[in-house]
């Protein structure tokens, strides 16, 4: 089968031919419908630090996607052939006290799908039956295919209760877009993101945000004036990794807020600290998604009207990953889908 491989030490990632993915009698094999691009993918792409130190040298990448079951193991009883379904990247060893608690997200011995085992970029993909979220009728191929993404915002933007509550949303890629739609959904009164990138500001426009701010020329206080907020953002979604953004929340939270950190710092990040100590403010870093109660509420809010289909901006055929892979770098771009139908 076709697939994209890290079969090089160096920058890149190689179109081959590799021998389908072989199946336990736990696993589901999957044939490949359409697969989104995530930052991660960038970073095995350039072969940076953490890719280096962590990729293993022929491993096919990729963890976002959507497909239709072609096999199953012979364990598996209840997952039908020909069902559309996603997998959870993250494979939980099921054994260690947060799996056995029923708290699998906290599994500390983790494997990623696309990461360190063989993923999704390719025409079939095996999981074990534990990773397969079985899609509700009506949920479409696209956004299907980004249910990965989708559940790292909806399990920060869910984090802490936003029902009238004010959301600050630093970075507007499109984990942090799709987050200020959650929690706009979800019942937010105010909902505003920050990111000097015009585009994705013009983007998270598009899914209904009450202000999109270019921290260069706007402060969060002027934000705050304007909407008549008095006493800062009860809500914080980190989703920049950036240091400057991060200081800037801090210093807008009303006392006893939440910051809820997805976004994965590139350096180190100096803080006021008092303002996490005398505002007394809460800070949760989250990984991932929860098994599976965030693929539940995802599921749940698309049905009841949540729409990020603008995050959706580039459309294009498996064979085309380079332009892929070039939108992805070029920051105009949301999510970008790979089809891989034929
Ligand atoms: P992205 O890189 O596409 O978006 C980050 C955005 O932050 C960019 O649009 C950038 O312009 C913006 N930004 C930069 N400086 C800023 C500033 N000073 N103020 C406001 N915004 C600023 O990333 P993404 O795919 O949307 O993911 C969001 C973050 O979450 C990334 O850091 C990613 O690495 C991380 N992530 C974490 C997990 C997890 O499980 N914890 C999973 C997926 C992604
Ligand atoms: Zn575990």
């Amino acid at each position: 089968m076709k697939a994209l491989v890290k079969s090089r030490d160096e920058r890149g990632l190689w179109l081959e031919d590799v021998p389908e993915p072989e199946m336990g009698i736990n696993d589901v094999k999957i044939r490949v419908l359409a697969t989104g691009i995530c930052g991660t993918d960038l970073h095995i792409y350039d072969w940076d630090a953490w890719a280096r130190s962590t990729i293993k040298q022929g491993l096919t990448i990729g963890h976002e996607f959507v497909g239709e079951v072609v096999a199953v193991g012979s364990n598996v009883t209840d997952i039908a052939i020909g069902q559309l379904v996603s997998g959870e990247g993250h494979v939980v060893c099921g054994r260690c006290r947060n799996c056995l608690a029923g708290r699998r997200h906290l599994c500390a011995h983790t494997l990623g799908v696309g990461v360190n085992r063989n993923g999704a970029f390719a025409e079939y993909v095996v999981v074990p039956m534990s990773n397969i979220w079985q899609h509700a009728p009506g949920i479409s191929h696209e956004i299907a295919a980004i249910f990965d993404p989708l559940g790292n915002a909806v399990h920060t933007a869910l984090a802490f209760p936003v029902l009238g509550e004010d959301v600050l949303v630093t970075g507007a890629g499109p984990i942090g877009i799709m987050a200020a739609a959650v929690a706009q959904h979800a019942g937010a009164r105010y909902t505003v993101i920050s990111d000097p990138n015009e585009y994705r500001r013009a983007l998270a426009e598009k899914v209904g945000v009450t202000r999109a701010v270019d921290p260069r020329s706007t402060t969060l206080k002027q934000v705050q004036e304007q909407l008549g907020m008095h006493e800062g953002f009860d809500v914080g979604l980190e989703m920049s990794g950036n240091p400057a953004a991060f200081r800037d929340m801090l210093a807008n939270m009303s006392h006893g807020a939440k910051i809820a950190m997805l976004g994965i710092p590139s350096q180190d990040i100096s803080i006021n600290w008092n303002q996490v100590i005398f505002n007394q403010l809460t800070l949760r870093g989250i990984y991932g998604r929860e098994m599976y109660e965030t693929w539940y509420k995802m599921t749940v809010m698309l049905q009841s009207g949540l729409d990020i289909s603008a995050v959706i901006t580039h459309r294009l055929n498996w064979r085309d990953y380079e332009a892929g892979f070039d939108a992805m770098r070029s920051g105009n771009s949301g999510k970008v889908i790979l089809d891989w139908r034929d």
